[in-house]
């Protein structure tokens, strides 16, 4: 019977159905198939054939639940299933300005290692990115005994305007060319699928997978580091736009003829808000001689200095201008201020709050929350991690599909 129901169900719905299944298992941790098949609302029948496929393809086991019994007397236990954690390696991994982060996890997240390896260019060529990442690998995995040929997947997350579908890369403040297909060069360097994605919506991925947007529809994540990122969760899905440009957030023009980006134009909101130019503002006024970060100029304004205090004040200032643009835009469940170091109270105080409120459409409720979320260094190579595990899960799932055909 459930042969014959399972041939008139298109190939797509079936992976869908093992896709939704899966995911139904990660949020809840360990469950029951009847208790998935009255969370999606489908047959129980499609969750037994569903759950078949996923625990011969290794990514889920069936594990002994507690008894339950109504009448309180010991019953038979439940079988529950869970994600076979052990099944996958997966690699996440940030290209940074001056340093590559990775972190391996298995298929349930958990982290086995990390790493962080100094880049010696900002900007490299295509090929000397992918085999800087190969190498930063190497040593990730040789730390716990592996070999890069056990990873199931690699995720890279860079700066920039990213088209994640085809791994194509339009522009990146770490690629010195523009209009990169990368995927002749992942075939040719690395021993696994790799997924290249815009690193603001990597970070998304993990906020909704196990940060501060858990269980949210719709939400936005603004990412704080060298530039300003953002990324779009609209019906819990990632919102890319058509050419998987979108959500350029830094680039939105906050002043007519203003600074200078780093992306070329003038006045984008990242050239008032980002690290370099915090710092180049602090240069200008020779006030940069001894400042690398933006904690340096914090340490700067603590101890009473004017400039760093109205260079840090003005940056505030242009974030509430654009994050009250957002809101206008969005009108989001929340809005998350995600950031690796701890250098951005400046955009979160008082001030900046007035600013957003009074920039914001007048509606008689009250705002979308706006939380905060310090991640500490990791944050992006989890981010990567975690975008690598959903799409490990696809391509396993496809396979799946492949061979029964
Ligand atoms: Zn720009």
């Amino acid at each position: 019977m459930l042969k014959s129901r399972a041939s008139v169900v298109s190939l797509d719905q079936r992976n869908a159905t093992r896709l939704r299944v899966l995911e139904q298992i990660r949020s809840k941790g360990s469950v029951s198939r009847i208790d998935i098949a009255s969370a999606l609302e489908t047959s129980p029948a499609t969750i037994t054939s569903a759950t078949a496929d996923l625990i011969s393809a290794g990514l889920i086991k069936e594990i002994e639940g507690e008894a339950q019994s109504k009448s309180g007397k010991r019953g038979r236990p439940r079988v529950l299933l869970q994600l076979d954690g052990q099944s996958f390696l997966v690699a996440g991994l940030k290209v940074a300005r001056q340093m590559i982060s990775v972190i391996l996890v298995d298929f349930e997240g958990n982290e086995v290692t990390s790493h962080k390896a100094q880049l010696e260019d900002a900007r490299m060529s295509p090929a000397n990115l992918i085999s800087t990442i190969r190498l930063a690998l190497e040593d990730t995995c040789q730390q716990v005994g592996l070999s890069i040929e056990h990873l199931a997947g690699i995720s890279i997350g860079l700066a920039g305007q990213i088209d994640a579908a085809r791994n194509f890369v339009h522009w990146s403040s770490s690629v010195t060319e523009r209009n990169i297909d990368f995927n002749p060069l992942i075939a040719k360097e690395l021993p696994c699928p790799a997924f290249v994605e815009n690193d603001a919506n990597l970070v998304a991925k993990a906020e909704q997978l196990f940060g501060l947007g858990k269980g949210l529809k719709n939400f936005l994540v603004v990412t704080i580091e060298h530039g300003v990122g953002l990324g779009i969760v609209l019906d819990g899905r990632l919102y890319r736009g058509k050419r998987g440009c979108g959500a350029e957030f830094g680039h939105t023009k906050v002043q007519l003829d203003g600074a200078l980006c780093q992306c070329g134009q003038r006045g984008c909101l990242e050239a008032y808000v980002g690290d370099y130019a915090l710092i180049r503002e602090m240069t200008v006024t020779g006030h940069a001689d001894d400042m690398q970060t933006v904690s340096d100029i914090h340490t700067r304004a603590n101890s009473g200095d004017d400039r760093a205090t109205s260079v840090l004040a003005r940056a505030g200032q242009m974030f509430g201008l654009g994050v009250s643009n957002l809101i206008n835009l969005f009108d989001p469940q929340c809005i998350i201020v995600s950031g690796a170091q701890m250098s951005f109270e400046h955009l979160c105080s008082a001030e900046v709050m007035t600013r957003i409120q009074n920039g914001v459409v007048n509606v008689d409720a009250p705002l979308p929350e706006i939380k905060v979320h310090h991640w500490g260094d990791l944050m992006w190579a989890k981010g990567a991690a975690a975008y690598g595990i959903e799409q490990v899960s696809i391509q396993k799932v496809k396979e799946l599909a492949a061979n029964a055909s």
